[in-house]
């Protein structure tokens, strides 16, 4: 199959390069000619785990090449991707679709052959019929079908997931529609990923389903941990209480500062709107909504009590400011707004991430980026565990507390024990235990 993948963000070139290592002719495009030149010179413009190398065999194959120009991509390829941003829209929070709409309309004046353009991104219920309605405008003569076929990938894991899904899911009732796919997805139906075919609304509605599920197992362990403080319990002992139960499952479980990140923020805001246009108000998600934009102020306001009430003046370290591990994104990610909570309370923040601070910079301009963890330490009043990186685990703590001024330690994704932290001399405090 030949394939134009339209965006090479996380989502479009991860998708790209694992089609590609599955045998099929991939071109990714990107309006943005820095990340094209970048790809073109083989550097990655994004860091996720094993894609450089996935990356440079596919090229080297001939399978996988990178593009500025969508016209002559679109015009030859079986199937058309699109993989663009679908951000929060400013003001309102429903999803901004103008990259979607812009995309949708620079197809619709290249296609040449029959193909499928098929939806990637992110859109609510009813953007499939959209993209097709200014397809169609634009190119009332031509032969395709719009497919929905969201994507389920995390990143920092995103190669594995692409390549071993719990699911592939396509919305389209059309038959040669659904055969393309099939092709497309073959390699994966020899590792038994189930493929569920249903009809386009559906599969747009699952994708917003899932983020929003998950983000309220997220945010029900975070109300827990709360009581779970109040009254002497152990939340991660909750959390495996009850995710032993098949029923419930044991992922999704961890406390901490909140979900952040490229996609449950923006995806449970606009999901939440559309019910509300729908007159079909979801009640649960505006309240994991609300609790989990309460929560990342929260976070900084725990990190103060810590401290017995009063950081003005204090200089707290932040070790991790990424939303999750293993990636460089920063969007929506707590770290930000934790670190604004404590800047306002009069604290002086410095930070190391070990892949997210050239994002990060732009984003917190009052945070004063450290060149590693034990520099962003020196003599610091508190240390604040954000971001649960592997090299924050196994810190050399009577190292850590030789360099600290302090001895305070929150550790926001309770990646120590705290005994463990009392026995080596920290005032310790974690997240529901
Ligand atoms: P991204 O911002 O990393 O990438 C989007 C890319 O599209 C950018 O490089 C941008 O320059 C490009 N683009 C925009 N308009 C274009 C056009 N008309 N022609 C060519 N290129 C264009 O975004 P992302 O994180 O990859 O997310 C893409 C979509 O996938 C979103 O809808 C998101 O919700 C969804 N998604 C993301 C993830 C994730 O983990 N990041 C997971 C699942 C789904």
């Amino acid at each position: 199959m030949k394939i134009a993948m339209i965006g090479s963000g996380y989502v479009g070139l991860v998708s790209g390069a694992c089609f590609a290592d599955f045998g099929h002719d991939v071109v990714c495009v990107d309006k943005d000619p820095a990340k094209i030149e970048s790809l073109l010179a083989g550097k990655m413009p994004i860091y996720e785990p094993g894609l450089e190398g996935l990356v440079a065999a596919n090229v080297r194959a001939g399978r996988l090449s990178f593009s500025t120009d969508l016209p002559s991509s679109v015009a030859d390829a079986d199937a058309v991707f699109i993989a663009v941003g679908t951000p929060s829209r400013r003001g309102d929070g429903f999803a901004d679709l103008s990259y979607v709409r812009d995309a949708a309309r620079e197809i619709g004046e290249s296609i040449r052959k029959r193909c499928v353009v098929v939806t990637k991104s992110t859109v609510p219920v009813g953007t499939g019929d959209e993209v097709e309605k200014i397809i169609r405008q634009t190119a009332p003569d031509a032969d395709f079908e719009v497919v929905s076929n969201p994507e389920f990938l995390r990143e920092g894991a995103a190669i594995g997931d692409f390549k071993r899904p719990d699911r592939i899911v396509v919305g389209t009732e059309v038959e040669w529609a659904r055969e393309y796919m099939r092709e497309i997805y073959q390699p994966l139906f020899l590792n038994e990923s189930p493929i569920l075919f249903v009809s386009r609304r559906t599969s747009e509605v699952i994708k917003y389903a899932a983020n929003a599920f998950l983000a309220t197992k997220i945010t029900f362990i975070n109300e827990m941990a709360d009581l779970c403080e109040k009254v002497g319990a152990n939340v991660q002992d909750v959390s495996r209480g009850i995710g032993l139960d098949g029923r419930i499952g044991s992922k999704f479980l961890h406390a901490g500062p909140g979900y952040g990140g490229s996609c449950f923020p923006k995806d449970t805001l606009a999901l939440m709107k559309t019910a509300q246009d729908h007159e079909a108000p979801l009640q649960i998600v505006e309240a994991v909504v609300r609790v989990n934009d309460l929560r990342k102020r929260a976070m900084a306001r725990k990190v103060i009590a810590a401290m017995g009430g009063d950081v003005e003046g204090k200089r707290i370290a932040m070790l991790g400011l990424t939303f999750k591990p293993n990636t460089d994104d920063m969007r929506d990610a707590p770290a930000i707004v934790i670190a604004q909570g404590l800047i306002d309370a009069g604290a002086e923040v410095i930070a190391y991430d070990p892949e997210g601070m050239e994002a990060a910079a732009a984003l917190m301009p009052g945070v004063t980026m450290a060149e590693g963890a034990y520099q962003a330490l020196q003599d610091a009043d508190c240390a604040v565990i954000v971001t649960e990186w592997d090299v924050f685990r196994a810190l050399a703590l009577p190292r850590v507390l030789a360099t600290m001024r302090g001895n305070t330690l929150v550790d926001l994704r309770n990646i120590y024990k705290p005994e463990q932290m009392k026995a080596a001399g920290f005032h310790y405090v974690s997240v529901g235990r």
